[in-house]
């Protein structure tokens, strides 16, 4: 993956969507928990972010993932692309770059489409309430 292009290296992420969701961390254990609450810029529809230029102003815990850096990023969910590419060496088998389809994230049950809430719609203080478990986790 280190050798790859910046375009190349961007095509890798399926557009699941689940970093953009909140995470709560046990600050005993360190253990990530992902809830359905997801970032007011994310575009539900389209899965991406509506403010991709500027998200890193706008959001400053929004981080930018470099390839190099993945090993840093414990939080990402089991099933990001980036993640699997670089344990296994091999793409998932619901990634449109396999599938031709950009569908075939939301058929396997990957994308975070109609699963999420806004964070506009929902207290910080009831997010703990809201922790799920993907089913591939
Ligand atoms: S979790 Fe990984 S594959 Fe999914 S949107 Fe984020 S970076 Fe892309
Ligand atoms: S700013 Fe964009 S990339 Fe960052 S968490 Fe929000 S929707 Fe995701």
């Amino acid at each position: 993956m280190n050798e790859m292009t910046p375009a190349e290296c961007e095509s890798i992420c399926d557009g699941c969507g689940r970093c953009c969701l909140h995470k709560l961390e046990d600050e005993e254990t360190g253990d990530v928990h992902y809830t359905d609450v997801v970032c007011q810029y994310f575009d539900e529809k389209s899965c991406q972010c509506t403010e991709y230029q500027n998200r890193l102003v706008l959001v400053p815990q929004c981080v930018k993932l470099e390839v190099e850096d993945i090993d840093r990023f414990h939080w990402l969910p089991p099933s990001c692309s980036y993640k699997i590419l670089h344990d296994t060496g091999d793409l998932p088998s619901w990634h449109p770059l396999l599938t031709n389809d950009v569908s075939s994230v939301f058929n396997a049950g990957i994308s975070i489409r109609g699963r999420v809430i806004s964070e506009k719609d929902v207290s910080e203080d009831d997010w703990e309430e809201r922790i799920i478990y993907w089913v591939d986790e």
